[in-house]
């Protein structure tokens, strides 16, 4: 069952169609029946990812945008540390957008978010994203609906421009259940090491859960395109979302489908250097 399960296809908001989150189960577990299988699969995915993304590093033409968008203590952070960091650094950036800065809020609202946009070759994971300017903006009422509204527009176009370039745009919403997210601000307050994720904000968010609902279904309906779908993958279990993004991850690069560039030398010329240099270094050793 695994082997013909469609990661990409399972977990894909189509397009121009919104998304009842309530009528997703956040305790899903996709195609697979207990944790251990996930977990193998993960394991069995990232070494392919990795493997893929030296490909497209090397090949150094096209590029790949991962976007994650959540409530707070859904797991960003953690599909990062465990799936998504598993890349190499070298090819692979990670960005976290916090409220603006002065300079950047004195700028349109892309201006901080196409700099960090992968260049050939590269992946640019987003931490929060340019769908804050959507989401908290709207949510907190930091700007009029006028403003905000127009955003979905600008959104579109601008993912367009970029997949025009030749990069692939993954977006995810990691989806948990109030009482989930209940249960990790919990251990926040336990766990001494967790004491510093602490914030009042989390707080505040979380009584505003119905309208962050009303303002991604309407990011789900107007900014899901073929070039930049987002996915809706359940969360509570975090063995899950690791699996479900490293499949949906490792599909698209094989989609990509990144290819080793070809030596542009002569190898016959470059096996003549080889033995000359290797001669050399022979009689170098034997005149001593
Ligand atoms: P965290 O990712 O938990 O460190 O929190 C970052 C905070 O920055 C979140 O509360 C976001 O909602 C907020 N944030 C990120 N981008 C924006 C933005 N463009 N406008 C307003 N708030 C933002
Ligand atoms: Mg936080």
């Amino acid at each position: 069952m695994l082997d013909d399960f469609d990661f990409i296809d399972h977990y894909r908001v189509c397009p121009d169609k919104g998304v009842d989150l309530d009528a997703i189960d956040t305790r899903d577990k996709g195609p697979f029946d207990k944790r251990k299988r996930g977990e193998a699969f993960t394991r069995d995915a990232i070494e392919e990812i990795q493997h893929l993304q030296y490909q497209l590093f090397t090949e150094s033409k096209q590029s790949l945008l991962i976007v994650l968008q959540a409530p707070d203590a859904a797991g960003k952070d953690g599909l990062i540390r465990k799936v998504l960091g598993q890349m190499n650094p070298q090819g692979c950036r990670t960005y976290p957008f916090k409220v603006p800065t002065a300079l950047q809020a004195a700028h349109d609202f892309l201006w901080r978010i196409h700099a960090c946009t992968p260049a050939a070759g590269m992946v640019s994971i987003f931490n929060r994203s340019h769908y804050e300017d959507v989401l908290a903006v709207r949510v907190e009422k930091l700007a009029p609906e006028e403003v905000w509204r127009r955003r979905f527009d600008h959104i579109n176009n601008f993912e367009e421009l970029l997949a025009d370039r030749g990069t692939r745009i993954l977006k995810f919403y990691l989806h948990i259940s109030p009482e989930e997210q209940l249960d990790r601000f919990r251990d926040r307050i336990d766990e001494p090491e967790k004491h510093w994720k602490l914030t009042t904000s989390d707080y505040q968010a979380r009584e505003r859960w119905d309208c962050y609902r009303e303002a991604y279904y309407d990011v789900f309906e107007k900014c899901s395109s073929d070039a930049a779908p987002w996915f809706v993958i359940p969360a509570d279990r975090k063995w899950h979302r690791n699996a479900a993004v490293a499949g949906i991850l490792r599909e698209t690069l094989r989609q990509m489908d990144p290819q080793l560039p070809k030596a542009d030398v002569d190898l016959d010329q470059i096996k003549r250097l080889y033995a000359a240099a290797k001669e050399e270094l022979q009689q170098r050793h034997s005149g001593k």
